[in-house]
């Protein structure tokens, strides 16, 4: 038997029609028919297109499951999941949650009667406690974002089928080369393609993967129902994306671990967050989980404020600043003001999103250049802060 990357590259086959190796860009609103009801598989493109079907099923190969439905972005993938449930429905979410998401069910899903309930679920106790009759659905990011903390997948699928309620997992985070949390009992799978899985910061998707047949058609129905779906063009460029998945995250992981290790010899740094890193709460429940620790490092300033973040993240010339992660350029971004400025501040910082937050999504240049950057921009806030202490301009 192959290796998974070889089986991935390969289970797209070529196009039968002319041997094009890469799959062609259905770019067709509708498809011709024989008779009415007799066609070729395809009748109008909201409901299926060849394009989007061949990244569907490399979605469902990729994550181990049996269907796949790709989405205009990741929020309209986790659209078309809060949409299996009813009004009176509750969610036990994670808490340290997308931004988005926690958007999307409080201004969106509240006022139809969906309740969530927000817990650390990296503590499993947690979840064990704030349980209902009423939960439909548990939500869990692992990594989240930006605190990385990790959430044990299998114990929490053990709770959720002995509660008789869906297990939803955003693998985002981590991606499929490095976790596959439907062989861990997940039911559903949704990712944001906009990050790893596009990997070149060039496109805005979303996908969502069903471990049962059943459930897959429910999510299609929603993605045909809404009509939330995600285009030939964009779907071509995830399926290109995928190709280099593998090897991109391998060293995305190798540049992060080393980058991680780094930052916490530095005495400008609070506190680091990296499930790679053999101090972090979860370490053993991530190594045990997944093939590797991602590529997203965040950490504090040991001057907690936001203007010290703000000096850091002006100051780098690779890490650009932007919203984002997952792709080949590294970022880094300041949640506080950036992506979590939807989170009313008390809710923020509960979840150890301190106001020197940073987060870096370490990318694929020479780690040497990427550590040399950090340094440089460590170098910057320092002078800052020498020039802001009066007895500094005194001498
Ligand atoms: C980016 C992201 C989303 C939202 O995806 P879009 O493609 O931006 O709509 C959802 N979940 C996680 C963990 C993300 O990082």
């Amino acid at each position: 038997m192959s290796s998974i990357a070889t089986q991935l590259l390969h289970s797209i086959p070529a196009d039968p029609l002319t041997g094009a190796i890469s799959v062609p860009i259905y770019q067709t609103s509708t498809f011709v028919q024989e008779a009415p009801g007799v066609n070729k598989g395809y009748d109008y493109a909201r409901s299926g297109n060849p394009t989007r079907a061949a990244l569907e099923t490399l979605a469902a190969t990729l994550e181990k499951g049996t269907a796949g439905a790709a989405f205009a972005s990741g929020l309209a993938a986790i659209d078309a999941v809060i949409k299996l449930l009813e009004s009176g429905d509750e969610i036990l979410a994670v808490d340290d949650i997308y931004g988005g998401a926690f958007r999307m069910f409080t201004h969106v899903y509240q006022k139809f009667g969906i309740r969530v309930r927000y817990v650390d679920t990296s503590i499993i106790e947690n979840v064990l406690n704030a349980i209902t009759s009423k939960t439909k659905l548990i939500w869990l990011e692992t990594p989240t974002n930006p605190t990385l903390k990790i959430s044990d997948i299998e114990a929490i699928a053990g709770i959720a089928k002995s509660n008789k309620c869906l297990l939803c997992v955003d693998n985002t985070f981590a991606s499929p080369a490095l976790q596959h949390p439907l062989t861990l009992g997940a039911d559903i799978v949704v990712h944001s393609a906009t990050k790893y899985l596009g990997g070149h910061s060039d496109l805005i998707a979303g996908l969502v993967i069903t471990r049962e047949k059943e459930l897959g058609e429910k999510i299609k129905f929603i993605q045909n129902a809404s009509g939330a779906i995600l285009s030939p063009f964009d779907s071509w460029l995830v399926i290109r994306g995928i190709e280099t998945l593998h090897l991109r995250v391998k060293q995305h992981c190798a540049n992060a671990q080393a980058v991680a290790e780094y930052l916490q010899t530095h005495p400008a740094v609070g506190k680091v967050y990296y499930p790679g890193l053999k101090d972090h709460f979860n370490h053993i429940v991530a190594a045990k989980q997944a093939n590797g620790f991602g590529s997203v490092v965040s950490f504090t300033l040991k001057e907690d404020t936001v203007a010290a973040a703000n000096a850091f993240v002006t100051s780098t010339a690779y890490f650009k600043l932007a919203e984002s992660l997952g792709g080949v350029k590294s970022l880094l971004c300041h949640p506080a003001q950036m992506t979590h400025k939807s989170i009313p501040e008390t809710i923020r910082k509960v979840s150890g999103v301190a106001d020197s937050l940073i987060r870096l999504s370490v990318g694929l240049e020479d780690v040497d250049d990427l550590i040399d950057d950090l340094k440089n921009a460590f170098a910057v806030i320092e002078s800052h802060a020498n020039k802001k202490r009066p007895e500094a301009v005194a001498v």
